[in-house]
C-alpha cells in the first residue's frame, strides 16, 4: 500500500528508535516479564531520548510533534514483544500524562508533567473500582471537601503502573448525589499517608505492575484538584478516546509482528518434505489474516490522521479498538497454530503474544462497552463533544 501518513523524518526516527529498543530492552524483556518489575533506568532512558515527550508541549519539556510520531512508538514497542513492557510506557504517556497536560495546572505540569517527559516521575490513571469496571458512573470512592483539604476515600483495581509509579490521577466522587456529574479527577502523590497498592498477578502483560490501591483517609491539598470540581467524568470520557485509538493501533502492530514472524518461520519449518508456506489451505488462512490485519491498520491510520488534525473522533477510535483487537486476538491464534507444539511452547513469542494480546477486548472499555457506545451513535444517534478547556 502507499505510504502517504509517513514521511522521511517520520521513518529515520522508526529506525533509530527500533536500534534503540532492540539494545536497550529487547536483551532485558524475559527478566522483566518473569520478575514482574521493569529497570528504573529504562525509564530515564526513555525519557532522555525523548519518547515521553513525542505529543507534549516545549515547553515542559516535550517535542509537540504530529501524532504518527506516537503511531510509530506504538507499533515499535509492540515489536519487542512484551505486552506488559508496553503497556507500562504508554499508560504513563496516554493515560496519566494526558491528564496532567489537559487538566493540569501551572504547578502541576511544572511538577509533574516536565518529570514525566523526562522519565524522572511515573504516573497512573486509576478509573476501575473492584466493585465495578464498565459503570464508571457508578464509582464509590469519594472526596470530601473540608476547610482547606479533600479527604480521599475508597479503592482502585487493575492499574497498570499502580504499584511502582510515584504518582496517581485518580477520579473520585465530589458530589455523589449527581452521579456522573458529580466526579473529580485529583493527583495524588504515592507517598502521601492512606495510600497503599497490591500487586495482582495475571494472564498476561507479566512485565507491567498491576495494582489494587486503597485509599484511606488521603488528605489532599486543595490544588490536587485537576480541572473544575464535578467535570471529571467529562474528562476522563474524552481522552479514553485516546486510549482507545492507541489500544486500536496496538492491536494492528501486534498482530503485524505476529504475521511476519509466522510466515518467516512458514519459510523454514517442514511437513510432508515441503515447507509450511506451500500448502495450500495454510497460504489462504495467511492471507485472509493478513487482510484483515491491513484493513485494521488502514482503519486505524485515517484515525490518526483526524487526531492529529485535532478532529474529535470517539466513534471511530471506538470502532479502531473495537475491530483491532478482536482481529489481533484472531490472527495471533491463527498465527500460533501455524507453530503447531511449538506456538505453545514459551521458549516461542506466539504464547507470549496470545496471553498479551486477550486483555485488548477488557482494558480500557470492555468490547461490549464499546458496543454499547457505539450503539448510541449509531442507533440512537446521540452526539459526543469534547469538553471546552478552561
Ligand atoms: C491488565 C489490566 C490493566 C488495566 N489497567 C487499568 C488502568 O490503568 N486504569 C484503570 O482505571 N483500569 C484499568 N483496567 C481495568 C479495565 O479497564 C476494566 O477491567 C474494564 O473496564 C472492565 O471492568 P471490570 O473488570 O470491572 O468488568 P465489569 O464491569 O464487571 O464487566 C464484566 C463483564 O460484563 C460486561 N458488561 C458490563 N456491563 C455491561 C453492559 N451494560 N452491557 C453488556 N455487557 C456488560 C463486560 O463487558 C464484561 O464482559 C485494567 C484491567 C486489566 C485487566
Amino acid at each position: 500500500m502507499v505510504d502517504t501518513y509517513f514521511n522521511e523524518e517520520h521513518r529515520l526516527f522508526r529506525e533509530s528508535l527500533s536500534d534503540f529498543l532492540q539494545k536497550e530492552v529487547v536483551p532485558h524483556v524475559d527478566d522483566w516479564e518473569k520478575t514482574g518489575v521493569i529497570d528504573r533506568s529504562i525509564w530515564n532512558k526513555f525519557g532522555e531520548m525523548g519518547y515521553f515527550g513525542l505529543l507534549y508541549p516545549e515547553a515542559y519539556g516535550g517535542l509537540d510533534l504530529d501524532f504518527f510520531y506516537t503511531v510509530i512508538l506504538l507499533e515499535e514497542l509492540q515489536r519487542v514483544n512484551s505486552g506488559g513492557f508496553a503497556a507500562a510506557m504508554w499508560a504513563h504517556v496516554y493515560l496519566a500524562m494526558t491528564h496532567l497536560n489537559a487538566e493540569g495546572d501551572e504547578r502541576i505540569k511544572n511538577e509533574y508533567l516536565a518529570p514525566s517527559i523526562m522519565g524522572d516521575k511515573i504516573g497512573c490513571l486509576c478509573i476501575t473500582e473492584p466493585f465495578g469496571g464498565s459503570d464508571v458512573a457508578g464509582m464509590r470512592s469519594s472526596a470530601v471537601k473540608m476547610d482547606d483539604h479533600y479527604v480521599l476515600n475508597g479503592s482502585k483495581t487493575f492499574i497498570t503502573n499502580g504499584f511502582y509509579s510515584d504518582y496517581l490521577v485518580v477520579s473520585a466522587k465530589t458530589q455523589p448525589e449527581l452521579g456522573n456529574k458529580g466526579i473529580s479527577i485529583f493527583l495524588v502523590d504515592r507517598d502521601t499517608p492512606g495510600v497503599t497498592a497490591t500487586k495482582l498477578d495475571k494472564l498476561g502483560w507479566r512485565a507491567s505492575d498491576t495494582a489494587e490501591i486503597a485509599f484511606d483517609n488521603v488528605k489532599l491539598p486543595l490544588e490536587n484538584l485537576m480541572g473544575e470540581e464535578n467535570k471529571g467524568f467529562s474528562y476522563l470520557m474524552q481522552h479514553l478516546d485516546l486510549e482507545r485509538l492507541v489500544m486500536g493501533i496496538n492491536a494492528h502492530a501486534r498482530a503485524e509482528h505476529a504475521l511476519q514472524y509466522t510466515m518467516d518461520y512458514m519459510k523454514e519449518r517442514t511437513a510432508f518434505g515441503k515447507s509450511l508456506d506451500t500448502f495450500q489451505a495454510l497460504r489462504h488462512t495467511m492471507v485472509e489474516l493478513t487482510s484483515e490485519m491491513e484493513m485494521c491498520k488502514s482503519y486505524n491510520y485515517i484515525v490518526a490522521n483526524q487526531l492529529n488534525q485535532g478532529i474529535y473522533s470517539v466513534k471511530e477510535a471506538t470502532i479502531s479498538k473495537m475491530m483491532s483487537t478482536k482481529m489481533a486476538d484472531k490472527v495471533i491464534d491463527g498465527c500460533l497454530q501455524m507453530l503447531g507444539g511449538y506456538g505453545y511452547m514459551e521458549e516461542y513469542p506466539l504464547a507470549r503474544m496470545l496471553r498479551d494480546s486477550r486483555l485488548g477486548r477488557i482494558g480500557g472499555g470492555t468490547s461490549e462497552i464499546l458496543k454499547e457506545i457505539l450503539a448510541k451513535i449509531m442507533i440512537d444517534k446521540k452526539s459526543f463533544a469534547p469538553v471546552p478547556q478552561s
